[in-house]
């Protein structure tokens, strides 16, 4: 990939940041300002400047990309090569009003983001698919844009969280024409302005990381938006069935049924976490967010759990028979020894009030079967979800089919979206970060793009011509 090669600029910090608002308050007024510099928002600001425009990128913690040092328990699985494989993007996204995701990755692809940071000298490796920086560092990937914002010249201000937006009609752009700049206030009292926007503050996931979700209130209902109610996803599930106490802290492997009004919806396989609380690890993350959906639309919520899940029911037809045929002369947690944890045992039994003392002679078949069919199908009665704090992603906000191929706003010009901002919430696996990158490209593409149309004014003919401030000054002389 050919990158623009813009020499050095200031390295940002403070020092930088107030320097940007001096700039942006004079002559300097971008074509394109990013407001949020994570993982969507910072490949937007990157794409934007390599298309040629002079982009500023605000945000709101002390050093950019702080979500992305967190992910991937610190290592950062940047993208999935099941994306390269001709997927159904419906099974691995989930998008609020059900548009297909074709379009935008057919544009920034999986293979895409990968060549993109290998051009940029960043190494990368997968495991079985999951693709992470050759370091296993998620700091590399923080730093890499760092280097390639600073190489684009791409202004950065940091420590100041956006607190308004608003047209600044009749304003002047930096080349002299009247076009109608966006307003951008900063919790400071400070003012930017810029001819594009690009919203990419995130959902309200991790408002560790400075994700309070105010972002959605910047537009909606202020510039014709709407918001599907956010929820945490990525998170485990919470139940207040009591008997689960019995196994907290067990991992082991299962799968997960999740079941939606009395329906079975959706599966998924891997280690389990039982908790005090309820259950987690990633196959309940997979299947959250359609928990928490269901839970808020006040369906009922049902997690079935199958400890055994490599057995075939006709292997485990087999084991049940055997072991009704031995001598059941023992207590019941020896009877069924070599199945499942202990304290699975435990919790299955609980639920049916027996000890795991108690003679399994004094158990009919019947019973026993029972209890053997609960390590296949033992159901969790889903009350909750864990909350933003702990979640990875956000399911719901701002409505894909808001915005036009590029990812403005449909309803107002110059505003463009990506990321976790948008109602669009992909599985654990790297989908989320592809989905950041792949959201940045197009709209910061889209926003330096529509710089350049007659209407908007021609950054390329500024620069040919110097700056903004020149053109004025000469038709002032004249
Ligand atoms: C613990 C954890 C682990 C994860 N691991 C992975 C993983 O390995 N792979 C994967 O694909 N996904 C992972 N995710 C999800 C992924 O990190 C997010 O989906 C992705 O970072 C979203 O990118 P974004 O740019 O939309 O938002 P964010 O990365 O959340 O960035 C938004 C930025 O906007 C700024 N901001 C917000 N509001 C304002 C404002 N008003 N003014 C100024 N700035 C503002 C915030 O400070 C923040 O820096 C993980 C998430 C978490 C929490």
């Amino acid at each position: 990939m050919r990158m623009n090669s813009a020499g050095p600029a200031e390295a940002p910090g403070r020092n930088a940041a107030a320097a940007v608002r001096t700039a942006t308050t004079g002559a300097g007024i971008p074509d394109v300002a990013v407001i949020g510099a994570g993982a969507s928002g910072c490949m937007a600001a990157v794409s934007a400047a390599m298309e040629g425009a002079e982009v500023l990128l605000i945000d709101a913690n002390d050093r950019i990309c702080r979500k992305i040092y967190a992910t991937g328990n610190g290592r950062c699985n940047l993208t999935n090569l099941r994306l390269s494989q001709d997927p159904v993007l419906g099974d691995l996204y989930h998008v609020g009003g059900g548009e297909d995701l074709t379009a935008f990755f057919s544009r920034f692809s999986a293979a895409d983001h990968i060549a993109f940071w290998e051009s940029n000298g960043i190494r990368l490796h997968d495991r079985q698919g999951y693709v992470y920086p050759r370091t296993d560092q998620a700091s590399t990937i923080a730093e890499a844009y760092e280097k390639i914002l600073r190489r684009l010249k791409v202004r950065i201000v940091l420590n100041e969280r956006v607190t308004g937006l608003e047209r600044a009609r009749g304003r002047k752009d930096r080349i002299g024409h009247a076009s109608d700049l966006f307003k951008i206030e900063t919790h400071t009292g400070a003012a930017y302005y810029a001819r594009k926007v690009i919203l990419a503050g995130g959902g309200m996931a991790g408002p560790q990381y400075g994700c309070s979700g105010d972002m959605y209130a910047l537009v909606a209902p202020r510039f014709g938006h709407t918001v599907r109610k956010p929820l945490p996803a990525l998170v485990q599930l919470l139940s207040d069935d009591k008997s689960l106490k019995a196994s907290s802290g067990v991992r082991c492997s299962a799968m997960i049924t999740l079941y939606i009004g009395g329906e079975p919806v959706c599966s998924d396989s891997g280690e389990l976490q039982m908790t005090e609380k309820g259950i987690s690890g990633i196959p309940v993350f997979q299947l959250s967010a359609l928990a928490a959906r269901a839970l808020e639309d006040g369906e009922g919520v049902l997690a079935e759990l199958d400890f055994l899940p490599e057995l075939s029911d006709k292997d485990w037809e087999q084991e049940m028979v055997r072991r009704l045929r031995e001598d059941r002369n023992c207590m019941l947690s020896v009877f069924f020894l070599g199945l499942v944890n202990r304290k699975i045992l435990d919790l299955i039994f609980r639920r049916r009030g027996l000890q795991a003392e108690k003679k399994a002679s004094g158990l009919t078949g019947e019973d026993l079967t029972a209890i053997m069919r609960d390590m296949r199908a033992f159901r969790v009665k889903i009350n909750g979800t864990g909350t933003f704090a702990q979640a990875q992603v956000t399911s719901g906000g701002i409505p894909l089919s808001e915005t036009d191929a590029d990812l403005q706003s449909k309803t107002a010009a110059g505003l463009y979206l990506a990321g976790e901002l948008l109602d669009v919430d992909g599985l654990c696996g790297g989908y989320n970060l592809q989905w950041a990158a792949t959201s940045g490209r197009i709209a910061g593409e889209g926003a330096a793009k529509a710089c350049k149309s007659p209407n908007s004014g021609a950054y390329g003919e500024a620069r040919e011509k110097g700056s903004g401030q020149d053109q004025i000054r000469k038709k002032r002389r004249k």
